[in-house]
């Protein structure tokens, strides 16, 4: 394999540009994890987790979370807010919260509140039930609890207990007559509020969450009604509430100039409001600190073109520049950044099970009396490639016209099923001599551009779209997939990955790839007897939690790495989290599982009675329609 080289596997799958740091391809070809950036010795091989998990007996596909990653990330958001306030001689503190929206997941957010302890890092909820988890999660007092989203009277009355608890809870308000409620209910329960206002921004993100943005965006105030918030809270005697002004113009913020922009005109909103009179301690810039899926550090819908550090940068340095011209203090800057402290820690492994190709079929085409013409047209044109095989574009045409007539032929009963089974072999023969031959020519007409595409293999990948990777599906999200073996081996197969739910939906053919996004992934043939696994990374905002059950299948088996220097592997399984059985899923969907394993059985008993079962086997088929009612949604792949 002197040919393939390690880097040359970097320049393909690109894990050091979308990998954050922390994987990277080992010299073995393996993918390695270096969880904790000051600490290059900390590397682990991802086969050896493969391993272990077998070994437990762990089915596929999983979901691997290395909290190393998740803490990291947590330091380094909080570390580089830090540093640049330091550099900047900025007056205020950064007091940043994790929107529990993005990974739910208790163990992540128990990670995060851990990790983020030092920093006094806080929590964000957007729902009653998020707000319920935070109230319970974020007992630290001097980190900040932002409540986002609608709320009603029992939202607000939660809100107020927390403050009783000595919570730092700040209620933004993103519509006027939350405002109303929320000061009657204080009123009534003789708690003072800390309240924050929702300014609707004139800035849009650039990208997908651009909505978030502009006058049409569904949360916040106008400039007219945060001055009248102002002045409706002094004539309530409650002014010394009003601490922290919020915007958020989206997620995945794609270029670094909305930012910039969204930071002035809130900072500007800022000032104005402190000449006035009011007291603001806190500004809050929200979400929208992207991550580069694609590796093109560019502003197409997957990248960005900023770095965690510029982005901080930016809010500091615009924020001070703001204050400094308006002559009023700096506040303390509050994010609310989800995507960016988990999106690295989670990814899935998936087994390849197939191949599906239609060009490889084998069928016999010898040739027979009285054939149709077409047949006769085309085995000629196969022929004939020897000697006259240069003029691709006129194979294609010909090829391409000659299937689709055949195709009419047979529907019209003109040409018969085997005559049709023989044109297609031909077919598949002539595209994938052109597919062979455009690889030698300098110019390729388009149409022969797409043969690349429709020569790829389909890899089968026993996993669900809709259930570990829902924004490939909704958004087309582009999300890394790359293998986790053999990277050391010049990949030969062109392939798009097909899932096993019977949604012609459920596929994933966008890669990160050489030159940008590609639509199909150079990957390795499959060796029989040998397993073959690849990883969907950067699942750990957003796709973990929006999965569905499409087709019933559930959630995911889940294992917790942590790093252990110690270790000779250098890591250890801290958990496992088993996933959905089938008689979870039903039970979701309203069925009663042991009633219908009842039924089962009661229907085999009757066919044991009439004779049609043997009382031996009728017992094995109950067994065996347990077994599977509480095994795993997934396809069983290993013996
Ligand atoms: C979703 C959301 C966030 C999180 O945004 P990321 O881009 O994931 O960091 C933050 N704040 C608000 C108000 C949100 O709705």
């Amino acid at each position: 394999m002197a040919d393939w080289t390690i880097d040359d596997a970097e320049r393909l799958y690109r894990v050091k540009r979308w990998g954050g740091g922390y994987f990277e391809i080992g010299d073995n070809g393996n993918l390695h994890i270096t969880p904790v950036p000051g600490n290059p010795q900390v590397r682990i091989d991802f086969k050896s987790v493969i391993e272990e998990m077998k070994q437990e007996g762990i089915q596929f596909p999983v979901v691997v979370r290395f909290h190393d990653i998740l803490r990291s990330q947590v330091a380094e958001l909080n570390q580089t807010f830090r540093n640049q306030i330091e550099e900047a001689e900025y007056q205020g503190k950064y007091m940043g919260v994790y929107p529990v929206k993005v990974n739910q997941m208790r163990e992540v957010v128990e990670e995060i509140v851990d990790a983020g302890a030092p920093f006094d890092y806080g929590l964000e909820a957007g729902s009653k039930a998020e707000l319920l988890t935070v109230l319970a999660f974020n007992t630290n007092e001097s980190a900040l609890t932002i409540l986002n989203g609608y709320k009603d009277e029992e939202f607000m009355r939660l809100a107020l207990l927390g403050r009783k608890l000595g919570r730092k809870i700040i209620v933004v308000v993103e519509k006027y007559s939350e405002l109303l409620s929320l000061v009657r209910i204080s009123k009534e329960l003789e708690i003072d509020p800390i309240i924050g206002l929702r300014s609707k921004m004139t800035v849009k993100g650039r990208g997908k969450w651009e909505s978030s943005g502009g006058d049409r965006a569904k949360f916040g105030l106008t400039i007219a009604e945060i001055i009248n918030a102002a002045r409706y809270l002094e004539q309530q005697g409650l002014a010394h509430t009003l601490k922290l002004l919020h915007f958020h113009i989206g997620s995945q913020l794609v270029d670094i100039r909305s930012v910039k922009d969204a930071v002035a005109e809130g900072g500007r909103i800022y000032a104005e409001l402190r000449k006035m009179g009011v007291d603001l301690e806190f500004v809050d810039v929200g979400g929208g600190l992207g991550i580069d899926y694609d590796g093109t550090q560019s502003t197409s819908d997957s990248s960005r073109n900023y770095s965690m550090q510029e982005y901080v940068a930016d809010v500091v340095y615009g924020m001070k520049e703001v204050c400094d011209l308006e002559g009023v203090p700096h506040p303390n800057l509050v994010s609310e950044s989800g995507r960016a402290i988990t999106a690295h820690h989670s990814c899935v492994v998936a087994q390849i099970v197939g191949e599906i190709k239609n060009s490889t079929v084998q069928f016999d085409t010898s040739e027979e009396e009285d054939e149709h013409v077409f047949v006769r047209n085309m085995r000629g044109l196969v022929s004939s490639l020897e000697e006259d095989g240069d003029n691709l574009q006129e194979i294609f045409n010909d090829a391409s016209q000659w299937k689709e007539q055949a195709i009419d032929a047979f529907k019209l009963r003109v040409i018969s099923l085997s005559e049709l089974a023989k044109i297609e072999t031909f077919y598949w023969q002539l595209m994938t001599y052109l597919h062979r031959k455009i690889k030698e020519v300098e110019f390729v007409p388009e149409e022969l551009q797409e043969l690349q595409y429709d020569l790829s293999s389909q890899y089968l990948c026993n996993f669900s779209v809709f259930q570990s990777a829902a924004d490939t599906w909704a958004i087309d999200q582009v999300l890394p997939v790359v293998p986790l073996i053999r990277m050391n081996e010049k990949p030969t197969v062109n392939c798009s990955l097909v899932d096993i739910t019977c949604d012609s939906d459920g596929k994933i053919d966008q890669f990160v790839g050489e030159n940008g996004v590609a639509d199909v992934l150079p990957i390795h043939p499959l060796k029989p007897g040998e397993d073959y696994f690849i990883g969907l990374f950067l699942t750990g905002a957003y796709q973990d939690v929006m999965g569905d059950m499409h087709n019933l299948f559930g959630r995911l088996n889940e294992v917790h790495i942590f790093s252990d220097d110690d270790d000779p592997e250098d890591f250890y399984i801290e958990e496992v989290v088993t996933g959905s059985s089938v008689s979870n899923v039903l039970s979701i969907m309203q069925y009663n599982p042991s009633a219908m394993a009842q039924d089962v059985k009661r229907i085999i008993d009757k066919h044991v009675a009439a004779g049609s079962i043997k009382p031996r086997e009728g017992v094995k088929w109950t067994d065996f329609y347990e077994d599977c009612l509480h095994g795993y949604t997934y396809l069983k792949t290993s013996k």
